[in-house]
């Protein structure tokens, strides 16, 4: 027997009954960009190689470790992104968007691809909401971008999650930092890991960032970047902080921050969770005001933040956060016998022009196994139309919570009899949770 083909590692799938958390979700954050005059954008999943490389940095673990690369030809060098904002990025500038208004704020919801180690809240194919700004420098953007992100956790009513911020400086004063955090983590070359080693060399910041239980208790006392911020990067962080005071944000400094992407500058930020272990970061952002112009754009600040859906998911269940309710079936019609299917077919049509979910028996089912899907359906009202139903030209609209019933007329005039009914249960159920029909 063949074997069964599955699922690469790291990919899942979204059965329809899982759905509905993802509609929440992703409904939510849609609401809360537009609410902050954020567009929505759209990127190819697949770009070339080269604008993650000069992007997000070739000495990060995205890059070096975890792109998965594409050939149809051997002309094409094509990578999945393994995040949004390069793509982004490119096609803000390839498609003049910083000619519109300013600042220009874009969202999108996409998948990105990592070559990592599964886990829960890790996976290879994971999806992502991004918010990106472009053209303010002031600290106000910042305090935005962050309020945004802290707005859409809120929404999904998480709770738990803390504000870690840091800044990571500019180039000038990085330049210095480097020096000393190349200088203190020589001293231990030995005892760290292979790729540790390695960005030693390369770019030693990143170790910081390094996952390894031994790495991170010498960086522990490495020196920090806050101590090494210039002037204007300075006031930048601190007019920050007091931003984030006023607007009542909570917040704590954590110079331990700094990001596993590249492009960023000056203000970097997670949003972490202390509910689902080691993968708590269920948001990470920050700025990146020299990425437009290594891209080929003029000097152009810029900020944003990714959030990853499937652990935000994954919060929300461990805390008992509400979802939308599954969408049901407003009403199944049985029907029994040919003529019943057709009117059946009939009614349907009108009850769904009438907007309501409508469905019938496509299968010839006997009764009972009618009213056995119906209830797995979860249909609000069912009609049943038999010999004697066609014969009247009317039936019972049964309510499948209270079982009461009411005559219905098999013509287009069910519509109105349904509408009165659903409106009546609606608002019954309105007066249940405390009268609030808003
Ligand atoms: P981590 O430190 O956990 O590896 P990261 O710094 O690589 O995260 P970013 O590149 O900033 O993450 O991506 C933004 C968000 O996307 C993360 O905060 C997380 O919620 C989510 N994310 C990143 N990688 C994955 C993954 N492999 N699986 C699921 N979600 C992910
Ligand atoms: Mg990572």
């Amino acid at each position: 027997m063949a074997t069964n083909i599955r699922r690469p590692n790291g990919t899942k799938d979204v059965v329809p009954e899982q759905m509905y958390k993802w509609e929440t979700v992703e409904e939510k954050m849609k609401a809360a960009a537009k609410r902050f005059g954020f567009k929505e954008i759209r990127v190819p999943t697949f770009e070339d190689t080269g604008l993650f490389v000069r992007s997000v940095g070739d000495t990060t673990d995205v890059v070096q470790k975890e792109m998965y690369s594409v050939t149809a030809s051997s002309n094409d060098n094509y990578t999945l992104r393994p995040e949004g904002t390069a793509g982004v990025v490119r096609a803000i500038l390839e498609n003049g968007l910083l000619n519109g208004a300013m600042p220009l704020k874009l969202f999108y919801i996409l998948s990105c691809f990592r070559h990592e180690k599964p886990q829960a809240g890790r996976l290879r194919e994971f999806n992502q909401f991004g918010c990106e700004m472009a053209g303010s420098p002031a600290p106000e953007a910042d305090a935005e971008i962050i309020s945004l992100a802290k707005y859409v956790l809120d929404s999904l009513g998480l709770k738990n999650i803390s504000l870690h911020i840091n800044s990571i400086g500019c180039k000038t004063c990085r330049a210095k930092y480097h020096e000393k955090l190349k200088e203190y983590f020589e001293q231990y070359r030995m005892d760290l890991c292979s790729t540790c080693q390695e960005r030693l060399d390369k770019n030693p910041m990143r170790i910081l960032d390094c996952k390894s239980p031994e790495d991170q208790a010498i960086a522990a006392n490495a020196p920090l970047i806050t101590d090494f911020l210039c002037d204007d990067c300075k006031t930048h962080f601190e007019q920050l902080q007091q931003l984030l005071k006023i607007i009542g944000i909570d917040f704590v400094v954590d110079p331990k921050i700094v990001r596993g992407l590249d492009y960023y500058t000056r203000t970097v930020f997670e949003f972490i969770s202390e509910d689902i272990g080691s993968q708590g970061t269920v948001c990470g952002g920050g700025r990146y005001d020299g990425l437009i112009q290594s891209l080929g754009g003029q000097p152009t600040p810029a900020l944003g933040f990714g959030m990853g859906l499937e652990r935000l998911i994954l919060t929300m269940e461990n805390q008992g956060c509400g979802f939308m309710t599954p969408e049901t079936c407003d009403v199944y019609i049985a029907p029994l016998g040919e003529n019943a299917v057709k009117k059946a077919a009939e009614l349907a049509g009108f009850l769904r022009n009438g907007q309501y979910s409508a469905e019938y028996d496509l299968m010839h089912r006997s009764l009972k196994s009618q009213m056995k899907y119906a209830d797995k359906i979860g249909a609000s009202l069912v009609m049943i139309i038999g010999d004697n139903e066609l014969e009247k030209g009317k039936a019972e609209l049964r309510n499948m919570k209270t079982g009461e019933q009411t005559e219905v007329s098999l013509d287009e005039s069910c519509l109105s009899t349904v509408d009165t009914v659903l409106t009546g249960e609606w608002l019954s159920q309105a007066m249940a949770r405390g009268g609030d029909i808003l």
